[in-house]
């Protein structure tokens, strides 16, 4: 088998006539209608009909295909045959089925999408559930968006790096931290690359980006929030927050577009046409933001983050005036942003600090940061932390580091609000959140 020429269902197409093909995959349906069998196989690219004539195929080929189980996995050489009604446009007419490995039955679950399985019990079966073409969909669009942020952020000028994930302190000195063992001390999972981007800037790496995941031990139980995330993470020097702003909408367009260009067939399958926003994107005042939401109902008082409700409020009002999903928030209260976030110099009470949204959801966090170490120490102090636990956070700001900016963007928010899909859990493999740690 592994020596011999294998073809995906996508490959074979209906003029390829009385050609020989082989392909391989997991048995997704068997249609005994008496005088005639079809077998249908499933692989990564699509679905073939394989067809058996009771009259003309050989009787240990018909014997061996009524034997097999659903999601068994076979290889099946025969011969293209033109067939408009079987998916592709063509069928196979069998020279030889091999079983490689039979599935037990029954199967946790269908996988033909005739029967509705809940989001518990897919996640529990995930490895079946995986298996459904329009799942998998989800996860070739995830490696098309990869794809287009390393290009993009490597044409920019970017290095990607990877920092570690476990770690002595907090970022950002909240609460929200998983302690784990290290040896005999007591150690966390990262919360943010913030402190390392930032390191990176004073050893003069200029611009950085890493993908990675962030550890996030919040109690959340929501359709937007996981506990461990995948961050795409940028850090620049010399820039400010209006120059990483422009980098996050060039970024995000150039996603979308070579999403549409190179990840068709899956958002088809997904029935799904992402709709792209021009830069630039909507810069809303953080007090406007606040406005819009007090005339929509929702009472918010000047420094606190906004609510769910304010969210939904403020990205319908944006979608009808600019007719777009994504837009700016900026200018937010220097108090509610963490403490590395630079205050406007004339306006200190507010910090050169954005959220870029789509429609009611946050997808990035970005900010000019604070480049001066006792400015830093200030807002250390001004938000109720102790600069002696931010030693080596701040260790690097005393030895020259130069003016810098970045941004988080979580890859899961960035998925979903691209692909139009309702709860966050769909856009990751193996999902982690307050209940779920395996499989
Ligand atoms: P939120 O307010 O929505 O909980 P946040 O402001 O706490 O998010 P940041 O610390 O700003 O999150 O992280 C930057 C980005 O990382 C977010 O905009 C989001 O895309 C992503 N992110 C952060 N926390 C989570 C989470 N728990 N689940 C999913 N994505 C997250
Ligand atoms: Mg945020």
């Amino acid at each position: 088998m592994h020596s011999e020429r294998r073809d995906y269902t996508d490959q074979i197409t209906p003029e390829m006539g009385s050609e020989e093909v082989t392909i391989a995959g997991w048995v997704h349906e068997i249609r005994d209608l008496g005088g005639i069998i079809f077998m249908l196989v499933r692989d990564r690219e699509g679905i073939a009909q394989v067809t058996l004539f009771k009259k003309t195929t050989p009787p240990r080929l018909v014997s061996a295909v009524k034997s097999l189980s659903r999601e068994s996995v076979v290889t099946v050489r025969g011969r293209v045959k033109p067939e408009k009604k079987a998916p592709g446009g063509y069928e196979i007419v069998p020279d030889e089925i091999q079983l490689l490995s039979k599935a037990a039955s029954p199967l946790p679950m269908d996988t033909t999408g005739k029967v509705d399985a809940d989001l518990e019990t897919r996640l529990d079966s995930r490895f079946i559930d995986l298996r459904r073409p329009e799942v998998h969909a989800i996860f070739r669009i995830r490696h098309h968006v990869l794809q287009s942020v390393r290009s993009f952020l490597t044409s920019e000028g970017f290095i990607e790096v990877t920092t570690p994930k476990v770690v002595a302190t907090a970022t950002e000195g909240g609460t929200a931290l998983f302690p784990i063992t290290y040896f005999e001390r007591e150690a966390f999972l990262n919360q943010s690359p913030q402190l390392f981007k930032q390191m990176l800037m004073s050893a003069g790496f200029d611009r950085v980006f890493e993908i990675g995941p962030i550890f996030r031990a919040e109690e959340h139980d929501t359709r937007k929030h996981l506990n461990e995330v995948t961050s795409i993470d940028i850090e620049a020097s010399f820039a400010d927050h209006n120059d990483v702003m422009k980098i996050l909408e060039r970024l995000i367009t150039h996603v979308y577009t070579e999403v549409c260009r190179d990840a068709e067939k899956s958002l088809n399958r997904l029935k799904v046409t992402p709709e792209i926003s021009e830069p630039p994107f909507e810069r809303l005042k953080y007090a406007e933001a606040i406005e819009i939401a007090r005339e929509g109902g929702e009472e918010l008082v000047w420094g606190e983050d906004l609510t769910t409700a304010a969210e939904t409020i403020i990205g319908e009002v944006i979608h009808e005036t600019t007719k777009a999903n994504h837009y700016f928030i900026i200018d937010w209260p220097t108090e509610t942003k963490p403490f590395y976030a630079m205050p406007h110099e004339n306006e200190p009470e507010i910090s050169k600090a954005f959220d870029l949204m789509h429609r009611n959801i946050e997808i990035s966090s970005g900010a000019q940061r604070i480049h001066n170490a006792e400015q830093l120490t200030e807002r250390i102090k001004e938000q109720g932390l102790e600069p002696e636990s931010f030693e080596s956070y701040l260790k690097p700001f005393k030895y020259g580091i130069p003016p810098h900016a970045g941004w988080g963007l979580g890859l899961e928010r960035l998925l979903m609000t691209l692909l139009n899909i309702e709860n966050i859990r769909n856009t990751v493999l193996f999902p982690r959140d307050r209940k779920r740690l395996s499989p």
